[in-house]
């Protein structure tokens, strides 16, 4: 060892070999970032299918969630989720119990990889919320024809994103953050997406806020993808953007990802473990080292970084010992051979440069959740959701009647979110799962004591009870005299 060396401080960062042709492609990366100069101290971990075949339920051993704990970074492979193993993921156990919320998805082209984009210049990020939305996975069966899954999505959630996406485009020099949303259907959680978006934008002079309807930012994409810079999504809307996005670019296979949250951040490739080929020593180790240079740029060694996405470009530039995946058929190289070209070339520059990074950042803000915070809040009614085969218009009569004296007056049925009682004339397809609205007489001041009302609404929800098998309830309020629950289609 060098004086310099010895003196140079290494960061502790845990790797997670993983499955498939994890291991192989983690060797690669290693390997590069040692040669590279990489000031890291590794720290291998397990989680994955052997995990779970040990019997580890979330594939993530007590260790392994320790050392992550205790670096606060990790490089991760891929994972497999076996079937007849538990079942939980443990790439979703990682993200979930380290709080990673923020995924970030580098999508640019490439040089060498020749796609139908190529030449257009795309060099974008999505910023994709991680850890709610409806893959929060809170499911319920209603009745036995009717699945509900609920979307939940915070205010300090969709702020924390939000702040990541400008705070990630000040960092990389970005111009512009786009929301990208579906509050024009779903307008109260994904219209608080967008909302934040305009609120937190001010504060981030030099980048250009923009908002885009996700449908339309889809079909954008692949019209005019060198228009986007940052895209800052909801969880749902990330997952298939960020994914078409990579497909532009030349595919999963490529594409690496990190998963920040405010005391540990993770670096992983997005393809997964490749079964078909692990052990034959012929996977790509791309996506991992492009995700080792994200891990490399996040402990401020831009230095380092820049050098081994130079190397990389040079490579895939010169096409020269490329792996099969990459190499036209039948001129493919093995992992090994694709990683010593990288290695040779360390120190040369390539005609695509490198951005120019600064440390991002991800504070815990000191204003989070201060929001939607109404100077009055009043409880004007519940939905109660009904399990019945009976007609809508004989269900509206039974429910005249059960709520005749209580509090309430029943003002509307909705079949699947459509109005059928009072009826439309509409065609609605029937199932048995009907939410019938109910409204106080006289709205409820909710002082602090968020159970007032609760009484009434007992009584109520008894008396249809004794009827009607109930699933739920939903209680109505309204916000500074704002409604904040949405209204079914019809209702008159
Ligand atoms: P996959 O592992 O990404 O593999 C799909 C195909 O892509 C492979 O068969 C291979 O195609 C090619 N490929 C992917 N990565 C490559 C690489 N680095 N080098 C060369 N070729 C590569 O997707 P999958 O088959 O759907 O998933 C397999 C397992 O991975 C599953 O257990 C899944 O749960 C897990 N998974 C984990 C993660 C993660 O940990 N983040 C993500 C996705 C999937 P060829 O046929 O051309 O060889």
């Amino acid at each position: 060892m060098n004086a310099s060396a010895a003196h140079t401080p290494k960061t502790k960062v845990t790797a997670l070999p993983g499955d498939g042709i994890g291991p192989e492609v983690m060797a690669a990366t290693i390997r590069i970032l040692d040669a590279a100069g990489a000031p890291i101290e590794w720290e291998y971990a397990e989680a994955g299918g052997k995990a779970f075949e040990r019997g580890v339920v979330t594939g993530v051993p007590r260790e392994t969630l320790d050392s992550i704990a205790r670096n606060k970074l990790a490089l991760k492979s891929p994972l497999e989720t076996p079937i007849g193993y538990g079942g939980k993921s443990a790439n979703v156990t990682l993200r979930k119990y380290f709080e990673l919320y923020a995924n970030i998805r580098p999508v640019r082209e490439l040089p060498g990889i020749q796609t139908p984009f190529s030449g257009r210049g795309i060099d974008m990020v999505i910023v994709r919320e991680n850890v709610e939305d409806v893959y929060a996975g809170i499911e319920h069966m209603q009745t036995t024809t009717v699945a509900q899954c609920l979307k939940l999505m915070t205010a300090p959630g969709c702020e924390r994103i939000i702040r990541a996406a400008y705070a990630l485009a000040e960092a990389e020099g970005r111009k512009g953050v786009t929301v990208a949303h579906k509050a024009n259907i779903m307008k109260l959680t994904e219209g608080m997406m967008k909302r934040m978006g305009e609120k937190v934008a001010p504060e981030f002079p030099s980048v250009k806020p923009g908002n885009i309807i996700i449908d339309n930012c889809a079909h954008q994409l692949v019209i005019k993808p060198e228009a986007f810079d940052v895209i800052v999504t909801s969880n749902m809307n990330g997952d298939i953007i960020s994914d078409l996005a990579a497909g532009l670019v030349g595919g999963l296979g490529i594409a690496p990802s990190s998963n920040l949250g405010d005391n540990a951040a993770m670096f992983e490739a997005v393809h997964g473990s490749a079964p078909d080929i692990a052990g034959k020593g012929l996977a790509n180790p791309t996506a991992l080292l492009s995700a080792a240079i994200m891990l490399l740029r996040h402990i401020g060694a831009f230095d380092v970084a820049a050098k081994v996405e130079q190397a990389l470009f040079v490579t895939l530039a010169e096409g020269r010992n490329l792996t099969g995946d990459l190499a036209p058929r039948g001129h493919g190289v093995g992992t090994d051979a694709f990683t010593d070209q990288v290695i040779a070339n360390l120190g040369r520059i390539s005609h695509m440069p490198s951005r120019d990074y600064k440390k991002l950042e991800l504070k815990t803000w000191p204003k989070l959740t201060a929001h939607l915070e109404p100077n009055t809040r009043e409880l004007v009614g519940i939905d109660v959701f009904i399990e019945t085969g009976l007609s809508s218009e004989e269900l509206g009569k039974q429910l005249e009647e059960l709520s005749q004296y209580s509090m309430f007056t029943l003002t509307g049925i909705a079949n699947r979110g459509v109005t059928v009682y009072p009826a439309t004339g509409g065609e609605t397809f029937l199932v048995d799962h009907f939410s019938c609205r109910f409204m106080f007489k006289t709205p409820i001041p909710l002082t602090g004591n968020t159970s007032e009302g609760q009484p009434e609404i007992s009584y109520l929800v008894q008396r249809i009870g004794a009827k009607f098998p109930w699933m739920h309830i939903e209680k109505l309020q309204r916000f500074d005299g704002k409604d904040a629950f949405e209204r079914p289609q019809g209702e008159g």
